[in-house]
């Protein structure tokens, strides 16, 4: 096994392997997490009990997830006086499944967002995250329970790409007379400029990763976001290398909109999967009226980005939203919100992010027992109106348990 200075690798367990393409995971596989600063300590140590209790009882004791502590943030700067070592990003490339807690970023200035950087030097480009109701949360739409869809936003580029450069900087100053120059574009020198590529690469990985997800999955549609209308060689592109894709890749499986008017009478093949797009602007109201007729998105960064917290939102915030960066192969499954300052140590933060984040890692394993057991679980315990504050105040008649409480009550409940 490879030697990291600062970590302390466990006695037992194993690492989990790429073989032709394809994990191989072991029975006791190691996986590194993350702490997270903040609430981070409030939530990750419990949040891997109720984890180890679904394995535990899905396999009689026959699996494990063996856990190694790696870090970044606050700890990581006690530690290796840096908030992003390298042994961590080795780590995880060397190990290929993660977890991780929320991290500290400061606003303008200070250093780059921690999140990002992971997202970036590990090459995780599809950011997923499943939007599914949770029965008994209190949502603000009618019917929550119509919506279960699972969001691939990309992860690397458009606005991510970090291409920018601040109005009256030489770079700006440059770029503007470069292309008022020599393309006639008629930029106002008092401009910022920011650039968003957007390639034929990261799209058709992208997409892909989707078409697979919604075949293993069983889900009917796969919709590509974009704002082709507006932004033709970028977000328009967007939408044909996806339609691109899916037809040189999986044409006996798929189906386009066009298809199913022209060819099928308006009716889609049960055994297919519709490929359809919407603009931008459209999603958002579309998946506000008629949620059932979405399930698996594909988009750009930036609207990717806006539709994974309103969809959240849609179902009860933000808090119990789980989420994954997955590359090719290595994957770093986190909670989607921050450190919540001002809940440190007090053992009150709602656990659900980071536990359903968890039951991603578990269906990402193959784990899909253990992962069911957890989510119902979960379900059940907030059925039973038994909830952290966050959700306590919004819940009549609800009993408010503390962080750990909470997670004892899922364990008790499988
Ligand atoms: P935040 O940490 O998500 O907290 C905002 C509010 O959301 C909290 O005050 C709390 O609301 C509620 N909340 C968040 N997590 C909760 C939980 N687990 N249980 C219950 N309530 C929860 O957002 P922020 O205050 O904007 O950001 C704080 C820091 O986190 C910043 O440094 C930011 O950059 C970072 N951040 C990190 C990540 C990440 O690591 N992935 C993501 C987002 C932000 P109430 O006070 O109303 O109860």
């Amino acid at each position: 096994m490879k030697k990291f200075k600062n970590l302390n690798l466990p006695d037992k367990g194993e690492k989990i392997e790429v073989v032709k393409n394809k994990l191989k995971i072991p029975n006791q596989p190691i996986i590194p997490f993350i702490e997270g600063d903040g609430i981070g300590k409030d939530i990750t140590t419990v949040s891997q009990k109720v984890l180890d209790a679904a394995v535990f009882k899905a396999y009689n004791g026959q699996k494990k997830i063996v856990w190694l502590e790696i870090f970044a943030g606050g700890k990581a700067y006690n530690l290796y006086k840096e908030y992003l070592p390298s042994e961590t990003i080795q780590a995880i490339k060397y190990f290929v499944v993660a977890i991780k807690g929320p991290l500290t970023t400061p606003i303008a200035g200070g250093y780059r967002s921690l999140n990002v950087t992971l997202r970036q030097v590990l090459n995780l480009y599809a950011c997923i995250r499943p939007v599914k109701y949770i029965p008994g949360v209190p949502a603000p739409v009618k019917h929550p329970e119509d919506m279960d869809i699972v969001i691939f936003r990309e992860n690397t580029e458009d606005v991510y790409s970090g291409l920018e450069w601040p109005k009256g900087s030489k770079e700006s100053k440059k770029l503007i007379s470069f292309l008022n120059k020599n393309f006639k574009t008629k930029i106002r020198s008092d401009s910022g400029i920011g650039i968003k590529p957007i390639s034929v690469t990261a799209t058709k990985r992208l997409v892909r990763k989707a078409i697979l997800y919604a075949l293993e999955y069983n889900r009917p549609t796969v919709t590509l976001i974009h704002k082709g209308n507006i932004m033709k060689y970028t977000e328009g592109a967007f939408r044909d290398w996806g339609y691109e894709v899916a037809k040189k890749e999986f044409r006996d499986k798929i189906v386009t909109e066009e298809e199913v008017e022209k060819i099928y009478g308006g009716v889609k093949p049960e055994e297919k999967i519709l490929i359809n797009d919407r603009i931008a602007d459209n999603i958002f109201q579309q998946v506000l009226i008629r949620p059932k007729d979405y399930s698996v998105l594909a988009a750009p960064n930036l609207n990717g980005d806006y539709l994974s917290d309103a969809t959240a939102a849609q179902v009860g915030g933000l808090g119990l939203a789980p989420g994954a960066n997955i590359g090719d192969h290595v994957a770093l499954f986190e909670a989607t919100h921050g450190t919540a300052p001002k809940y440190a140590g007090q053992n009150m933060a709602n656990p659900s992010s980071l536990i359903l984040s968890g039951v991603m890692m578990l269906e990402y394993l193959g784990w899909k027992e253990a992962a069911l057991l957890v989510r119902k679980s979960l379900e059940e315990t907030i059925r039973q109106k038994k909830v952290t504050y966050d959700l306590e105040r919004m819940m009549e008649g609800a009993t408010r348990l503390s962080t750990s409480e909470f997670c004892e009550a899922i364990i008790e409940n499988m």
